[in-house]
């Protein structure tokens, strides 16, 4: 037998790991995607010192599944967008152009739905009326608001509604995006699709993306990686280290940065194979209140919930 194994070069080394697993991970299935975030939220509802809370989430989530399969479908992106997002390292769909109108259809879908709900909390029902009574205006200019996690103290209570109705309609636009047209964004702390934070990141189980760190966008649910040794926010190598709720497992750890002073969570299906960022996110909040109280800010918020809180910028 003729051997012509050969020891490789470091070069070829970083050339096999790079291609040894997905740079990239589109939500292709987001219908998929909502219903396992609605059942991993019921699971972490049990028990859960705000477990009403995470099944009024879950229920939010539930429609999202429903509302996403009837868009109609939405095309890949054309070469000219695809070909500029490369040459300029940009963002291939950023949600700073304008929103992709279908939104606002089903931010009304999803709060009609919802008022329908005998389950929902009584305090919500005068913001759902609110939002079936804004024009389409009004309804942008709140999709900015959230989007920049700037809202008017008003409307704290509508904004997890019109971040669930982008959600929705993002995710499925980056249903359709071929996987080698999404470029290696700058910089790589935000979505390489979409140009938002992550909500969190999730060390991965199962398949090419096994034991790799992937950072998870809280707006259109792209994930990309990231090595876990860099800060997801300001990219440093520096200083991070991981702080977790004594006695609790540790499925949600929160990273932090001795660089830039901030925190943001990874959640680890290696400890729970049913981890997912956003529902583990949310549900950690006793982790939050904890870190409320050391040196470091939150790096970005989750989608669902919002509060008035000073983020880190
Ligand atoms: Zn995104
Ligand atoms: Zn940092």
């Amino acid at each position: 037998m003729a051997a012509t194994q050969r020891i490789l070069q470091p070069g070829e080394i970083e050339a096999l790991d790079r291609i040894s697993f997905p740079r990239v991970r589109l939500p292709q299935q987001p219908a998929a995607l909502f219903q396992e975030r609605a059942a991993r939220l019921r699971q972490l509802a049990e028990g859960s010192p705000i477990a009403d809370y995470l099944r009024f989430a879950a229920r939010i989530v539930e429609a999202q599944q429903q509302l996403v399969a009837t868009l109609p479908p939405f095309g890949p992106p054309d070469a000219p967008a695809v070909r500029r997002a490369a040459e300029a390292g940009m963002p291939l769909l950023p949600a700073s152009d304008p929103l992709p109108p279908p939104w606002r259809a089903v931010l009304r879908d999803l709060a009609a739905r919802l008022q329908a709900d005998a389950g929902l909390p009584a305090a919500l029902q005068p913001a759902l009326a609110r939002l079936a009574h804004m024009p389409d205006a009004v309804l942008d200019v709140l999709a900015r608001q959230a989007l920049g996690d700037n809202v008017a103290h008003e409307d704290l209570a509508a904004a997890p509604l019109v971040m669930a109705a982008l959600q929705v309609v993002f995710a499925a636009r980056a249903a359709a995006v071929p996987s080698h047209a999404v470029p290696p964004a700058s910089p790589a702390t935000v979505c390489p699709v979409c140009g938002s934070l992550p909500v969190a990141s999730v060390l991965r189980i199962g398949g090419e993306a096994g034991g790799h760190r992937y950072l998870h966008c809280g707006l259109c649910a792209t994930e990309w990686h990231m090595v876990r040794v860099k800060c997801s926010h300001c990219e440093s190598t520096g200083g991070v280290r991981y702080q977790g709720v004594d006695g609790a497992p540790p499925v949600v750890l929160a990273e932090t940065c001795a660089q830039c002073r901030t925190y943001r969570k990874i959640v680890n299906q290696e400890k729970d194979p049913f981890a997912e960022a956003l529902a583990d996110d949310l549900a950690s909040i006793t982790l939050d209140l904890l870190m409320g109280e050391t040196e470091f800010a939150r790096a970005s918020g989750n989608p669902l919930l919002a509060i008035e809180r000073p983020l880190a910028v």
